[in-house]
């Protein structure tokens, strides 16, 4: 009887060491990878979730997150003041009902007219990025010249939205919004909501510059492209729960 043939011994042991090298290959891409991620998300602190916000870093992917923490951390926003060096007074908490006041903060250097007003934290930290990593940058590239102005129309007013009386509190009502009408160059150039918003290319380019860089750090602007009760002004505020309502 014809005995049969022995089938071949497969290559177990070769197959599985070339498995596990291969694994051990695509191990180490991703830990290569990773750290990679890691290094360059250490470099660029503005897109870093995880690195705490410091407002002297240029606005990233990671900026309005963490903004948007601070709405009801007083503490934390305040922190970040700190952290960033920038002087301001914490007021007193005043008033009651829909317009009470828990956070005032007052930010001590910076050049609004006709005074500095008190608005909440997170407002105060939005309006610093807002200026040194937008307006002054806009205002050197299209105008070569420094930002030594920015007028506002008011902040507090305890009262509802569009005056009506059952509309919803305007973030006005907790110095939670600001309102800025113009912007002042120092070869005294005015740039206005008023005036400039349709005129002059270069004044209309800088203010929708900045128009659309607030968007990246205010919870909600409002311009004249929105309606004809903001063609002079931006309105600025935080009340949103997320940054970006732009209009
Ligand atoms: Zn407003």
């Amino acid at each position: 009887m014809a005995r049969r043939a022995r089938p071949k011994p497969k290559k177990r042991g070769r197959k599985t060491a070339k498995r596990a090298s291969f694994t051990l290959a695509t191990l180490m891409v991703v830990a290569v990878a990773g750290l990679a991620g890691w290094n360059w998300l250490e470099r660029h602190p503005q897109h870093n979730p995880w690195a705490p916000l410091d407002l002297r870093v240029p606005i990233g992917l990671a900026t309005s997150l963490k903004l948007v923490a601070l709405r009801d951390d007083i503490p934390a926003c305040r922190a970040v003041l700190d952290r960033s060096e920038i002087a301001y007074s914490a007021l007193p908490a005043t008033g009651e009902g829909p317009c009470a006041r828990s956070d005032r903060t007052k930010l001590s250097a910076f050049p609004l007219s006709p005074s500095i007003p008190v608005t909440t934290c997170p407002v105060a930290a939005a309006l610093e990025l807002w200026r040194t990593q937008s307006v002054e940058p806009a205002a050197q590239d299209i105008f070569d010249r420094e930002v030594v102005r920015f007028e506002h129309m008011g902040v507090y007013n305890c009262r509802r939205m569009r005056g009506g009386s059952s509309r919803a509190w305007s973030q006005h009502s907790t110095g939670n919004a600001i309102d800025i009408s113009a912007i002042v160059l120092s070869d005294g150039t005015r740039i206005s909501l008023i005036d400039d918003w349709e005129g002059d290319a270069e004044k209309a380019r800088f203010l929708r510059t900045i128009r659309d860089d607030a968007c990246d750090v205010f919870a909600v602007v409002l311009s004249p492209d929105y309606n004809a009760a903001h063609v002079d002004h931006f309105h600025f505020d935080q009340g949103g729960t997320f940054v970006g309502n732009c209009r």
